[in-house]
């Protein structure tokens, strides 16, 4: 095993037996090692700095079904929401003035009536604060929205993959829904000279090794600059809310190999790794990420962004909790780096 975690870590690549070897590995020896060289090489990019974003979840109004979230279209028992312009603009002030340098919004996926309406978001959070990054994960759209939302002044997009095996993703979506578009429009992004992120959740109902190791291959192909993975959790009110939650554990274990396969890579020690477990946001450090994305959004919608039963919102996971997060970071030796953290291998456009 340490003899194919060096592998990895010179070449960046193995073959897919090799992968599962990782992920099925058992010896805590063995698990330690893949850790520690996965910190090094982070801590060598990035130094023992971790990167936040004011994470704004804009609505919970969704026109997809995905049979895990919990803001899927026929979830009748949502109460629906959309900041105002005002409120947005309100999270991003209070955000600026803790020391955020990143702006994230996200939302359910809206129909492109409201496309105009984001597009002059972009731009007035551009013109007010012209140091930050400007990070959207807003679903799937045609390649002209994108477009437009880049020239709006929008730097990166979060669109996970979910899965790279189609079968799964049938699955786990409804039949109007595409892999092959998801995969799509993350090329479109990429071509667009967006700052892209892929990813996955990890232990969703169906999930095999096998197929998580076809996403880590396509990772190591697509080479996103961000990659968003975090283990799933069941909603009660969805079809898959009777399922078990996947496993801080190896979701830990995949941001390590990610790591090492995808140096430069900015990984996030996902919000649904802090809400499995009260120390996992900093179980996904110590594996190798290198971003938390506390949250900004008003603090009454946040329950009402309710993808999963749960959801951290509070303490450290909230944008005014990050004194808790700068000492919870301290403690394993790590503090905020509060610049806009742009991916090493993409340097910021000028607006
Ligand atoms: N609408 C946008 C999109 O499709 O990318 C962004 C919002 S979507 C709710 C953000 C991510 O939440 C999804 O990519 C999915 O991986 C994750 N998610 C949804 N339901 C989840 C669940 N039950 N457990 C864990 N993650 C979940």
């Amino acid at each position: 095993m340490i003899d194919l975690i060096n592998r990895l870590q010179e070449r960046h690549e193995l073959v897919a037996e090799e992968y599962l070897a990782l992920l099925n590995m058992t010896n805590p020896h063995d698990v330690e090692y893949l850790y520690q060289q996965a910190r090094g090489v982070a801590q060598q990019q990035f130094g023992k700095g971790i990167f936040v974003r004011g994470l704004v979840e804009l609505s919970n109004v969704c026109r997809n079904d995905c049979l895990y979230c919990g803001i899927r279209r026929s979830n009748r028992h949502v109460t629906r929401y959309t900041l105002t312009r005002e409120q947005v603009i309100g999270c991003c002030e209070t955000g600026y003035e803790i020391g955020f340098r990143t702006f994230v919004l996200q939302g359910g996926e809206w129909g492109e009536e409201r496309t105009t309406w984001i597009a002059n978001l972009i731009s007035e959070i551009r013109q007010k604060w012209p140091d930050c990054a400007i990070t959207l994960s807003l679903g799937e759209h045609p390649r002209e929205t994108y477009a437009l939302w880049r020239e709006a002044g929008a730097d990166r997009y979060l669109l996970r993959h979910e899965t790279h095996n189609e079968r799964l993703y049938n699955l786990l979506h409804p039949c109007e829904m595409s892999h092959a578009h998801r995969l799509q429009c993350l090329e479109w992004l990429k071509d667009l000279g967006y700052q892209v992120g892929a990813g996955i959740m990890v232990g969703s109902p169906f999930q095999t090794l096998a197929s998580i190791v076809e996403d880590i291959q396509y990772l190591t192909r697509f080479k996103p600059q961000m990659i968003g993975i975090g283990p799933f959790i069941p909603q009660h009110d969805t079809p898959l809310g009777r399922f078990p939650a996947g496993s801080v554990e190896l979701t830990a274990r995949l941001y390590a190999i990610l790591r090492l396969a995808l140096p430069k890579a900015l990984i996030p020690s996902t919000t649904a790794m802090a809400s499995l477990a009260p120390d996992g946001r900093l179980r996904g450090i110590l594996a190798g990420a290198n971003v938390v994305m506390p949250n900004l959004s008003p603090q009454d919608s946040r329950s009402l962004y309710a993808l999963y039963d749960n959801k951290a919102s509070l303490g450290a996971e909230s944008a005014q909790g990050v004194r808790k997060l700068e000492n919870e970071l301290g403690n394993i030796g790590y503090h905020i780096d509060w610049s806009r953290g742009d991916s090493p291998s993409h340097m910021p456009t000028c607006k």
